[in-house]
């Protein structure tokens, strides 16, 4: 069996960034860039005024104090959006509010609250200094800096900082298609009565919100019979999205047939069964299309299994699909343990955690019941404990490895 490490490797190796699309700069939000983002301006694109006050020579001021008052006239008024007809002229203020383009001559802003103005003159108490109550040009962005990286995932500030540099339209990846095809006579659709031996279909809603909170345009094909023919049928049309991700029959019971029929739709399986707890009977494969592959997750259907083999693995795959560097969903965190946890089996273990802050210091606690049945755990849980394979007892005190949820919060 793989461990968690070589299965990740395998995965990524096989995912490749996925084609790029151009679209309206508001049809952005929440997509991945696909190029680096360059200004082609200075921004600000002029020396303007940060305060509502008077444009002044800061020169002009010299030696000013509340003993030595100075008075500078007014020589006219410059509002956000226009610009000075005049340059000032020595000794004199134009009035400025804030986002006014500096008129010649002028080289600082003193705020309204410091002068007192008085029959169309301006007193001032101090000498201001040089640029004071000013944004340069080119302050904030100058032209030819990189603002934005390719990977990045657009998000509010990102909007605005595209918005300032006048980009109408941005390459994103294509949203990569996820089918997504869970398996189980057992199964009902949410609608229908509980009937004798049948439980609810969960994971095509859990799986779909994952596939789409990480920037996939999920499918949904439904429940399939734990029937060969069915299967084959819905994985032959599931081949033609990106990726293809399956819930249940992937053990080794009488009924499991995914496997078998991804094998016989072509799907070349690179690995099944992963040393982890839960999702030990996970297994991915890749189908060439000639120029493209779909690649294909096989999820146990547990449902805390399939949540968790998608974070730990169809996330990964998918974040490299769209080159992702900032979304900051899979955040890595070190807490210490308030109590010891063990295990005898080998595995890498996601355990479900609660993690909290104390005076600043990370704890975590295990939600308790640990069955990969136990779907309530994920929603107590805001944490993934990982315990790793080479050790079985791991101490109160001692310092872990943890994975924040992506519905989680830190208490
Ligand atoms: P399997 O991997 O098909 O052996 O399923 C393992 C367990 O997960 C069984 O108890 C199934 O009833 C359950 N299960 C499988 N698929 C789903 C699903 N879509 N929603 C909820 N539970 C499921
Ligand atoms: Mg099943």
């Amino acid at each position: 069996m793989i461990s968690a490490l070589e299965a990740m490797n395998i995965i990524l190796d096989s995912a490749t960034e996925n084609q790029s699309e151009i679209v309206p700069l508001f049809e952005a939000h929440e997509r991945f860039l696909a190029d680096d983002i360059y200004s082609h301006d200075d921004i600000p694109p002029f020396k303007n005024s940060s305060m509502d006050g008077f444009a002044i020579r800061s020169g002009d001021t010299v030696g000013a104090s509340s003993t030595r008052v100075l008075e500078l006239k007014i020589q006219g008024e410059v509002a956000a959006g226009n610009i000075a007809q005049t340059p000032l002229v020595p000794m004199h203020a134009i009035r400025v509010l804030t986002g006014a383009p500096l008129p010649t001559g002028a080289d600082s802003v003193v705020p309204f609250e410091n002068v007192e103005e008085r029959d169309g003159a301006i007193r001032l108490f101090a000498s201001v200094a040089a640029g004071q109550s000013t944004r340069e040009k080119g302050e904030d962005i100058r032209k030819g800096d990189r603002v934005l990286e390719h990977g990045t995932r657009v998000k509010a500030a990102h909007l605005g900082v595209l918005a300032s540099i006048g980009c109408t339209r941005v390459k994103v990846f294509r949203k990569p298609t996820m089918a997504i095809l869970t398996t189980g006579n057992e199964l009902l659709s949410v609608s229908e009565s509980l009937s004798d031996g049948k439980i609810r279909n969960s994971n095509t809603y859990s799986l779909r919100a994952l596939a789409s909170e990480y920037g996939c345009e999920p499918v949904d094909f439904g429940v399939a019979r734990d029937d060969p023919n069915e299967l084959l049928r819905n994985v032959r049309e599931g081949l033609k999205y990106d990726l293809l991700v399956t819930s249940g029959g992937v053990s080794v019971g009488k009924y499991d047939y995914v496997l078998e029929s991804m094998k016989k739709a072509g799907v070349d399986i690179k690995f099944w069964k992963v040393n982890i707890k839960p999702g030990m009977p996970l297994a991915f494969g890749v189908y060439s299309k000639g120029s493209t592959n779909a690649l294909v997750f096989c999820l146990p259907g547990n449902p805390v299994s399939s949540v968790v083999t998608f974070l730990e693995f169809v996330r990964p795959c998918v974040a490299r699909m769209m080159a992702r560097s900032n979304d900051g969903e899979d955040v890595q965190l070190k807490a210490k343990l308030e109590q010891s946890l063990s295990k005898r089996d080998g595995k890498r273990h996601y355990h479900r955690g609660i993690l909290r802050s104390n005076e600043g210091k990370l704890t975590v606690r295990s939600t308790g019941n640990q069955s990969s049945g136990v779907l309530s755990s994920l929603v107590k849980a805001n944490c993934l404990i990982i315990l790793n394979e080479d050790k079985s007892t791991f101490e109160e005190g001692e310092e872990v490895d943890v994975e924040l949820l992506p519905w989680g919060r830190i208490e």
